[in-house]
């Protein structure tokens, strides 16, 4: 009781790490959309009773991270358990496949392809695995009091963890355009995503790569040891490869560079992360904590998010303003003094593109090799807004648009689009008249495409297809194309080859 009103030791509700409020919300007891962004507390048993410590979602996926060790008024604390649901922890987990080459995320069930760039979902360059089973959304962590920490310990915490970031749109909320050279030459592709999510995954100490995730007594919430499994609980009890997960929902934009240099891929690709993001705080006068970047996947997307409150509304402006990048890059001149020389800055300096937040980039960070790049941005950039969709753009959102049970219907449609086949107009769309949503539709050639896997092998289910698509072809003229998973349906698509 004391804890939840904040009279310990004496402190006003205000100074009180814990604000109750925030803790109702936390609790699913108030909405909670009205407070600050809800952190992720950890319990520390300091004191009569303990108090509760918060920390920002992205912060305390490493702080509160398993066995990680917390100061806390002058004493030494390990975190060693997460709250665990009365339901127990199984329905608590996440199955979650993320995209190598763009950090797409798509959850439930485990995908082939990416839905956002269509590439395969395979483990990244580092190892990471891309399907994982035991996602945890980051709980209340409890802490508990550990005086000597051993140098074995120390060592294995000192590398930190490894973490990885991944984003999807939100539906129907995104827009992109393309950034052109004077002579034609595409630079790169943004898309803009309003409320957008980014998602973090804590996969583990760096230090043992090899052993995946963490373990975890489902039953109590302790967080097993890593190093020594004997000494806290018979191995067979823990969960393993347990990742933890935290997520946030705000305004980003991607941007994608085109036609990247070959050489000095990595330095080039850095350097204009931090050309871009330092730039863009320039023009539009924000804060460095207002707008963030992160590059994704492979390294060759960009991620920039606003990661103040609500979110500052600059990144639509980039899309809507041809004018834009014009600026950014005058803007990035000056930063990158080649307006006003500074001979004392050789590849960066704190004055331009180096900040403490970024030096584990420091070495890659080069000013003369964006300059080029930069001089062609702002000589004669012009922004083509993308109205008609490009066929890999269409392509990606009929992805999306399929139902994510069938994988049968993302097999015909890998298949079209790799013949070249001219590409359906939608997925799943219902046909109001008809009641009936085909898989694939044709609206001008007026075809419906059906595909049926395995679910529709029962003589029932077939009996009830049949009718459905002999109301369809009634009601509307649509043209039916059946493909059964069973036949040779590779023969049959032929039909689609002359549209
Ligand atoms: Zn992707
Ligand atoms: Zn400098």
């Amino acid at each position: 009781m004391d804890l939840l009103v904040g009279h310990t030791q004496g402190k006003s509700n205000s100074q009180f790490e814990f604000y109750p409020y925030r803790y109702f919300a936390a609790e699913g007891f108030l909405p909670g959309f009205n407070f600050p962004r809800l952190p992720v507390r950890a319990f520390i048993p300091a004191g009569e009773g303990g108090e509760f410590i918060s920390r920002p979602r992205s912060m305390a996926l490493r702080e509160f991270a398993p066995n990680n060790i917390l100061y806390y008024e002058g004493s030494k604390f390990m975190v060693a358990k997460t709250k665990t649901p009365v339901g127990g922890i199984e329905g608590e987990y996440k199955r979650v496949s993320v995209c190598a080459n763009c950090g797409y995320y798509h959850d439930g069930d485990f995908r082939d392809t990416c839905e956002n760039c269509g590439a395969e979902i395979k483990p990244d360059i580092h190892g990471n695995v891309a399907k994982l089973t035991r996602v945890l959304p980051m709980e209340t962590a409890i802490a508990r009091r550990r005086e000597r920490i051993t140098c074995d310990e120390e060592e294995r915490l000192k590398y930190g963890y490894n973490i990885t970031t991944h984003f999807r749109y939100a539906s129907q909320k995104r827009e992109s355009a393309i950034i052109q050279a004077a002579d034609g030459t595409p630079l790169f592709k943004l898309t803009y995503g309003a409320t957008a999510t980014i998602w973090r995954i804590n996969r583990g100490l760096k230090k043992n790569r090899e052993e995946r995730g963490f373990k975890l007594n489902p039953t109590t919430g302790v967080w097993g040891d890593n190093k020594n499994p004997q000494t806290q609980q018979t191995p067979d009890s823990l969960h393993t490869e347990v990742n933890l997960m935290v997520d946030d929902t705000c305004n980003i934009l991607v941007v994608e560079p085109l036609n990247v240099p070959v050489e000095d891929r990595e330095a080039f690709i850095a350097t204009l992360q931090y050309v871009l993001e330092t730039a863009i705080q320039a023009v539009y006068k924000l804060e460095a904590n207002e707008l963030d970047s992160e590059r994704l996947g492979e390294g060759k997307y960009l991620l920039f998010w606003e990661a103040a409150e609500g979110g500052a509304g600059v990144l639509s402006q980039l899309l809507e303003k041809p004018e834009a990048f014009r600026k950014i890059a005058d803007a990035a001149l000056d930063i990158c003094h080649f307006k006003e020389a500074k001979d004392s800055c050789i590849q960066a300096c704190y004055e331009c593109l180096l900040s403490y937040r970024n030096q584990f980039d420091h070495a890659l960070i080069n000013r003369h090799i964006i300059k080029p790049w930069l001089d062609v941005l702002l000589e004669s950039n012009v922004i083509t807004q993308v109205k008609g969709l490009s066929r890999d753009e269409q392509y990606q959102k009929l992805l999306e648009q399929t139902d994510p049970n069938s994988n049968f219907e993302r097999v015909v449609l890998q298949e079209i689009y790799l013949r070249g086949y001219k590409l359906p107009d939608a997925a799943q769309e219902l046909i109001p008249e008809a009641k009936c949503k085909p898989d694939f539709i044709y609206r001008e050639e007026a075809i419906a495409v059906f595909c049926d896997g395995s679910v529709h092998d029962s003589p029932d289910k077939r009996r009830q297809d049949q009718i459905e698509r002999d109301n369809l072809r009634y009601e509307t003229g649509y043209n039916i194309i059946t493909l059964r998973h069973n036949e040779d349906w590779r023969a049959k698509l032929v039909i689609l080859g002359s549209l």
